[in-house]
Formats: structure tokens, sequence, C-alpha cells
């Protein structure tokens, strides 16, 4: 398939054995090694499956960010989002003015509410319930996606629950799906560095895999380029994977490129300035093939990527684009120029240019509907 690009063997034979089935972490590792044509290769490939797996449809969903609160006890190294209480720029939403934002994202089309905050102290897992119950009042049909894991773990904590307890409250009170964010890249001495304090790697996948056992599904994220070694990333990926064997609760991947600007572990010397754009090339397209069909949905941030790089990481095996974000925080404040909302128009105008199908979908993609 590859003749005329003279690629090394290797290269060749896993990329064959890449359309039969996932492949191995060692595979894998050795692909994120390729550069030149070995690369280009690779990337045709994982366009060539993502299109045998999931067509030509590129989605996006209509959707609203609300982050309550900025104000957080965590400490992670890369988030230039968190503030103390006392910083005058902290704030904290009451529920009414929560409840009327989302009112407004829904009279402005968002299907979704996306609802995170920072680990504040007087919240746990009934104010996470009054939320949503509070939301829902109002707007019975809007899917509400919410809550980290970090959030979960935190808020069952404090109100003395377990997390399955907590679960199914939040489900019985609208929780509709989770983002799995927090998991960072999922290795401990990874975590120690630029997340002490945060959940660990076994406590992060007890709290999604408790969430699909209650009938909540979650994204699964990766947020790389900082100071993990690629093996911690193909490490990162086989543990996603093995979540997804055993409860299918994943609706899709959405790796997250390190935002080292304002990040204090950039700051302070101790990450890398992010990744390089071949690197992120690189980790969409070994995702698609160490997923295959088992994560089918493999999500692009513009917000973190820019319009110009997401559209080209389309071509390295992803198939949707995220929301249409009317309000985002975590990323700006972090450093990303993008992240306001934008007009599904623009989102359309990215995917058409590639000769791909636009379609607008919910959040677990059963309802997807070409434009
Ligand atoms: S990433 Fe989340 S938990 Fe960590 S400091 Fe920022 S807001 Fe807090």
């Amino acid at each position: 398939m590859f003749a005329k690009l003279n690629i090394k063997p290797r290269t060749e034979q896993i990329l064959q054995r890449a359309f039969k089935g996932p492949i191995s972490t060692e595979d894998a590792l050795y692909l994120m090694n390729t550069t030149g044509n070995d690369l280009n290769a690779l990337l045709i490939t994982s366009d060539l499956l993502r299109h045998e797996l999931v067509g030509d449809e590129v989605t996006f969903i209509k959707n609203w960010n609300i982050n309550f609160t900025n104000i957080c006890s965590g400490t992670c190294g890369f988030c230039a989002f968190k503030k103390d209480s006392e910083d005058s720029d902290s704030y904290f939403l009451e529920i009414s003015e929560l409840v009327k934002r989302a009112k407004s994202a829904a009279d402005n089309g968002a299907r979704e509410i996306c609802i995170q905050g920072g680990l504040h102290p007087e919240v746990d897992a009934y104010f996470y319930e009054k939320i949503l119950k509070e939301v829902k009042a109002k707007l019975p049909d809007i899917h509400i996606h919410a809550f980290s894991p970090m959030e979960i773990y935190s808020g069952s904590k404090k109100a003395g629950l377990s997390l399955e307890e907590t679960l199914r409250m939040l489900k019985n009170a609208g929780l509709g799906s989770m983002p799995g964010t927090a998991a960072e890249i999922l290795n401990d001495d990874v975590r120690e560095i630029i997340c002490p304090g945060k959940l660990t790697t076994v406590q992060w996948i007890e709290v999604v895999e408790t969430a699909h056992r209650v009938g909540v599904p979650t994204t699964c994220t990766m947020m790389y380029g900082h100071v993990e070694t690629l093996e911690q990333r193909i490490e990162h990926l086989d543990i996603l994977r093995n979540i997804q064997k055993r409860t299918g609760g994943f609706t899709e991947f959405v790796p997250l490129t390190f935002m080292h600007q304002n990040a204090p572990i950039y700051q302070e010397g101790i990450s890398r300035p992010g990744t390089t754009g071949s690197e992120d090339l690189k980790l969409y397209a070994v995702a698609r093939l160490m997923f295959h069909d088992s994560i089918k949905n493999i999500q692009v941030s513009w917000v973190k990527l820019g319009f110009k790089f997401a559209q080209i990481c389309l071509m390295a095996g992803a198939n949707d684009l995220g929301g249409t974000l009317g309000e985002e925080n975590i990323s700006r404040s972090a450093g990303a120029s993008y992240g306001v909302r934008t007009e599904p128009s623009e989102l359309e105008r990215i995917i058409s240019d590639l000769g791909r199908l636009p379609a607008e979908r919910d959040t677990v993609y059963k309802n997807i509907q070409r434009i």
C-alpha cells in the first residue's frame, strides 16, 4: 500500500495489522517515534481506519459551558483557572444565576450544558444534586453533562456518601453524563508532579467505572505534553481501552494538548512548553489505531488547537469537533486564544473544506443529523 513511500518494513507491518484490530502497546510506542514518510503513512492509515469505522461525518454539538466557581482548594500545577476565595477575581455563582445561564444557553439553541467548577470548600454532592434539580426544573429537556471525576470524588467524601450512592443520587437528579476530565496522565508518578492532591489513577478509574455501572456515560480525556514520557502516554491510552472493554461507558476520547503559557509548572521550569504539531498528530493517529472499534469517537479540541490546526488533526483519525461552547473559561485562563462561542457555520466550513460531512450530534452520539 505504501510502496512509493519507501517506509520501514516494521512500520508497514504494524500499519497493515492495524486494519484487523487494535495495535499492541509496543507497536503504539514504536509509531509514536515515527517521522518523515513513516509518519505520513501512519496519518494516512489512521484516516483510512477512521473512514472505515465511522465514515466521513464530522460531528459537533451545540453546547454551553458553565464554570460555576473558580475557587478551588486543589493544587494542580498546570491550572491557571483556580483562585483562592480572597482573590479579587474569584467568583462563586448563585444557583439561580447558573440556572439563568443554562436558560440563556437553551434559548440560544444549546442541547447540552456542561457544568464544572473548582473544589470549593462549601460544595459537596448534595450541592451538585441541588444544581441538577434546579436546572432540570426549568429545563427538563436539556442534557446535563457535569462534574469531573475529581468533583465527584471530593463531593462524595464531603457528603459522607459512597461513590455509588453519590452517582445514583445525581443520576436521579438529572445528570445525563460526565466529562472524563481530571485524568491528566493516568500514572501516579506523573500525577505527583503535576497534580499532587488530585485523585490517584486507581481512584479516577473507580469513579468512572462506578459512573458507567450506574448508567452515567462519560467521555475520557488525556492531558499530555508536560512532563510525561511517550511510554506513559501509551500506558494512559491502554488504561482507557481496558476500562472500555470492561464497561463500554466511554462515549468519546478527547485528547487535550497541554496549554503551557500560564501554567505554574511551565513558569517554574518543571514542564516542557507543550507539544509540537507532529506530536499532536501522532497522538490522534495512534489513539485511533489503539482504540480501533472500542472508542469510536475521537474529538479534536479547537479551543486548544485553534481552528486551522484542529482541521488538520481531523485528517489524523479524528471525527468530532467538540462543541460550539457558549462560554469557556478554563482553557482561556491557561492561555488559549480560542474558547468563546463559535457559530456552527464556522465549524461546518472547516469540515466541508476537508470534503467531510458536517453533522450535529447529541452528547452521547445517539442522535446524529447531517447538516
Ligand atoms: S485543575 Fe481543577 S482541581 Fe486542579 S486546581 Fe484547577 S480547578 Fe482545581
